[in-house]
């Protein structure tokens, strides 16, 4: 940003360049400008054109300035975030090391609390790639890691979140549901540690934006012949009908949802949609206000076979 007095010297002189040009042209006494006080408007004209241009110089410099301490800031964020995740990453390691190595020697309780300790690096470390994607996004640098996964793998992700949920539903009173069915024998091109943080933070929207009512949620994840589909089904507050189509944007908050809850960042869903498109997916969702809301995701699949034909090609 300009400061006050750098502001002020450049209008100023852009002003005083601006008389002086009316000045000059004055002096030349052109028959095109002759006539009864067009001396001064020349000069006044000018002037005002010496002032317009310094504000627009001041305007684009603040600009680039504001772009370049936003660039630096991104990439100081996605750097410390990326070593953050580093460090997190190999002391799960370690720690599965060390339940694995030792497990003989260790007590139930021991083993217990390395365990719990390995699941909260795992969480942290999901959260900081989430993070680190956030920023990558702002840069335009988003990298995810699809990698051609049978559904099973799927299935056991679904099932690891869902166990993870269940004592956090039956304590606030709310009946979760879950219902599995892939073809285990498919495969589709996924980046699980992104697909997990999907399907968590749409359920985590359907725990926070259930509401006083029934509290039901059901999680459904299926196959047909092209897709796999993820359906996350609450009977919560919903979505107003008229701020539907900005969900998906980045830090927007229903009024709704601002008045359930104080706290929201408006992020998840963005980065969800992002993730889901890197899949090649879609996601979509049907609401209605007070009676609750249905996110739908899908990811394209491709059978053993096709797999094959394509990796074959590259
Ligand atoms: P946050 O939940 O932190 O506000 P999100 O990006 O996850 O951010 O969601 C954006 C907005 O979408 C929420 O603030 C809310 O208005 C709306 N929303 C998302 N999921 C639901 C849901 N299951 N029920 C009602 N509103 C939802």
């Amino acid at each position: 940003m300009s400061s006050i007095l750098e502001r002020i010297v450049t209008y100023i002189l852009g002003g005083l360049l601006g008389t002086a040009i009316g000045v000059l042209t004055n002096s030349f006494k052109l028959p095109i400008f002759e006539g009864e006080g067009m001396s001064v408007i020349i000069v006044a004209v000018t002037t005002i054109l010496g002032l317009l241009a310094s504000i627009i110089i001041i305007e684009a410099k603040s600009q680039a300035v504001l772009k370049h301490n936003n660039a630096i800031r991104d990439e100081t964020v996605a750097l410390i975030t990326h070593e953050m995740r580093t460090a997190l990453t190999s002391t799960g390691w370690a720690i599965d090391m060390v339940l694995k190595k030792y497990s003989q020697n260790l007590t139930p309780d021991d083993a217990e609390l390395l365990k719990d300790a390995n699941g909260s690096i795992k969480q942290t470390v999901m959260h900081s790639v989430n993070l680190l994607d956030i920023s990558m996004l702002d840069i335009g640098k988003l990298h995810i890691s699809l990698q051609w996964t049978t559904l099973d793998k799927v299935e056991q992700m679904f099932h690891e979140v869902m166990e993870k949920y269940n004592l956090g539903a039956t304590k606030n009173g709310i009946k979760l549901v879950g219902d599995i069915k892939l073809d285990h024998d498919r495969k589709a091109e996924v980046d699980m540690m992104r697909l997990r943080i999907v399907l968590e933070n749409l359920i985590e929207n359907a725990f926070q934006y259930i509401g006083t009512g029934k509290k039901e949620i059901d999680v459904t994840i299926s196959n047909d012949n092209k897709n796999m589909k993820i359906v996350v089904k609450d009977s919560g507050i919903g979505i107003p009908a008229k701020e539907k189509d900005k969900i998906f944007s980045e830090f927007y908050r229903a009024s709704n949802a601002r008045k359930a809850l104080g706290s929201g960042s408006g992020i998840g869903l963005y980065t969800c949609c992002k993730y889901i498109k890197a899949h090649r997916g879609t996601l979509a969702f049907e609401s209605k206000e007070g009676e609750g809301t249905t996110f739908f995701a899908t990811v394209p699949l491709n059978t053993v076979a096709d797999v094959d034909g394509f990796l074959k090609k590259i």
